[in-house]
């Protein structure tokens, strides 16, 4: 993997090269057409597992950044319990990611844009605070958020010059966003 992060770094610097990383794979997803989501797992400083959202790709509506990074980290650690990884994603998770981040048992969640539309985890709902479930994330939003909120602006900006539509519809990784 990439070069390692000097773990001694206040945790807001980590954060910020991790979410770049992210970044990066929202980029390679809006290469590909897809809307521009990307996610990084990190446990113990490394990035262990990548992914960007897929949805038009694989004809799968559960291809999202998120479900994709976590199956690919789950494999690289031979186990389904995420437990001591961090979850960098680039615009706030949907009901079912959330649902994912919370059966993976990943301790943190970082996520940069909020999304109004779908957003669970403050937006919509917020099911990381949810404290009926036995198992918390704990949550640190708005790293890097102006970055990746511009990736999806101009993405659905794209779009519409292309498409000439209003407005996209559907959103982020399908949700109902609409920039
Ligand atoms: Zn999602």
């Amino acid at each position: 993997m990439s070069q390692i992060p000097d773990a001694g770094m206040p945790q807001h610097i980590l954060d910020e090269i991790f979410m770049r990383q992210a970044l990066r794979q929202a980029h390679l997803a809006g290469e590909a057409g897809e809307v521009p989501v990307g996610v990084v797992i990190v446990h113990q400083n490394q990035v262990i597992a990548r992914g960007y959202n897929q949805r038009e790709t694989l004809h799968d509506p559960t291809a999202h950044a998120e479900m994709i990074a976590i199956t690919a980290a789950a494999d690289h650690l031979k186990s389904w319990r995420l437990t001591g990884c961090s979850l960098y994603v680039t615009l706030e998770p949907c009901l079912m990611c959330s649902g994912a981040i919370y059966l993976a048992r990943i301790d943190r969640l970082i996520f940069g844009a909020e999304d109004p539309k779908a957003g669970a985890c403050g937006s919509l709902y917020d099911i990381p605070a949810d404290v009926r479930l036995n198992h918390r994330a704990a949550v640190t939003s708005g790293v890097l958020a102006v970055e990746a909120g511009q990736l999806l602006r101009e993405f659905f900006q794209s779009l519409r010059q292309a498409s000439r539509l209003d407005d996209p519809g559907d959103d982020a990784q399908g949700n109902g966003r609409s920039q």
